[in-house]
């Protein structure tokens, strides 16, 4: 490794040089299995052929144009989505932050044409929303925030699955425009929303004229076994941001508005040099086509209670012994939370020969790819089963 690489990155000592579905190979063809898919990113796996072809076939028609011209691939993708959201526009980014980014920007201009000279956004403790200021502003963690002073004003967080936090913080506060939760937070230890939460919430918001804000960059994209997370609540929000999973590893993102949250911007507010360029928009495409085609949203969903009921089983006995504390998640975003902290276990895994993750400190968070077989499936709960009785009995 170089050391002339910045050190933003606690980094596993491992090169990876290939990969085929659900597999990885290091350096010396030693094959490793995802249960990661890079934080939720490859849902087709490594190397799918449906988005490599797209991607080599785009590359040796064009590259890059701008957005000075039209990009048919680009107005193809944003039909797709808002077909598939039941939105109006899209704003194409290259990343999540950047896509968060957009709808940060919707949602304080929607609030100077109310005449509110300081917009507000709730969000939420606990959450994640990006990297530059504006969204590790935005972002409900101190340790995502440390040395970054002064931060950018205009959040107000409160804490996730209380409905009367948000609705005291809207008592007697006429700045407040919009409220920006994810679905299901990922990064604060695989949160999901407590029954009618998020309906609360777009209720609140159509009463008090508020921007709902969905960040479904780590839940979009048939992850959790809908096409949107919001969907298991029924709900559409006014804007929503995608990233992740979209490209299939090719980066891109999206700020998707629906109504009023999609005439905001106008030319000259808002814009991006590379932002649904036609090579990234062929990745985006190829990768939705696929999923359509295979139903991979319900295979998420299956597969996601598949890998629950297995854990509940092979786990039973430190379930009982309280050790275990939760199993949750929705379809391919699944969290087992342990009574301890367990990032010890990412290495151990490592060793084993399988990619996982730890978040919120006692959170093992696996994030496999849509493709994943039953077989695999199998494989990675028994690891992962072993890895935490060995750990928890040491
Ligand atoms: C990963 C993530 C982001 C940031 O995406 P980047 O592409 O790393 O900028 C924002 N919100 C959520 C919920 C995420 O999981």
């Amino acid at each position: 490794m170089s050391d002339h690489i910045m050190n933003t990155y606690g980094r596993l000592p491992v090169n990876f040089v290939r990969g085929e579905g659900c597999n990885l190979y290091d350096e010396q063809d030693q094959r490793y299995l995802d249960a990661l898919t890079g934080i939720a990113v490859c849902g087709l796996g490594h190397a799918h052929p449906a988005v490599t072809q797209a991607i080599c076939d785009q590359a040796a028609a064009l590259v890059h144009t701008s957005n000075l011209y039209g990009i048919p691939n680009q107005a193809a993708l944003a039909d797709k989505l808002c077909q598939l959201s039941a939105m109006d526009a899209v704003f194409f980014a290259n990343s999540g932050a950047e896509a968060n980014e957009a709808a940060i920007k919707i949602a304080r201009r929607f609030g100077h044409e109310k005449n509110i000279d300081i917009p507000t956004i709730i969000v939420a403790n606990k959450s994640f929303h990006g990297r530059t200021l504006s969204t590790l502003s935005a972002t409900g963690n101190t340790k995502v925030q440390a040395g970054f002073a002064p931060l950018v004003a205009g959040f107000m967080h409160v804490d996730y699955n209380n409905m009367d936090a948000i609705k005291q913080a809207c008592d007697n506060n006429n700045n407040i425009v919009a409220i920006m939760v994810e679905p299901i937070q990922g990064e604060g230890g695989l949160v999901t929303p407590t029954d009618n939460y998020l309906q609360e919430i777009r209720q609140l918001c159509d009463k008090k004229n508020y921007l709902m804000i969905l960040d479904e960059i780590q839940t979009g994209v048939c992850r959790t076994g809908k096409w949107f997370a919001g969907q298991h609540s029924g709900v559409t929000p006014d804007i929503m941001t995608l990233a992740k999973g979209l490209g299939n590893g090719f980066p891109i993102g999206a700020c998707i508005a629906k109504g009023k949250a999609a005439e905001i911007l106008i030319p000259g507010t808002h814009g991006s040099t590379f932002g649904g360029n036609p090579l990234a928009c062929a990745a985006a495409l190829a990768t939705i086509k696929t999923m359509e085609e295979e139903e991979l949203d319900k295979r998420a969903l299956e597969l996601g209670d598949y890998f629950q009921q297995g854990f509940k089983k092979s786990l039973a006995e430190l379930i009982q012994r309280n050790i275990i504390i939760d199993i949750r998640g929705k379809g391919l975003m699944i969290g087992i939370e342990l009574d301890r902290p367990c990032t010890e276990l990412v290495k151990q895994a490592l060793d084993n020969k399988l990619l996982i993750n730890v978040t919120a400190d006692s959170v093992v968070r696996l994030l496999p790819a849509l493709i994943t077989i039953n077989a695999e499936a199998d494989e990675i709960i028994s690891i992962v089963s072993k890895l935490i009785h060995e750990f928890v009995n040491t």
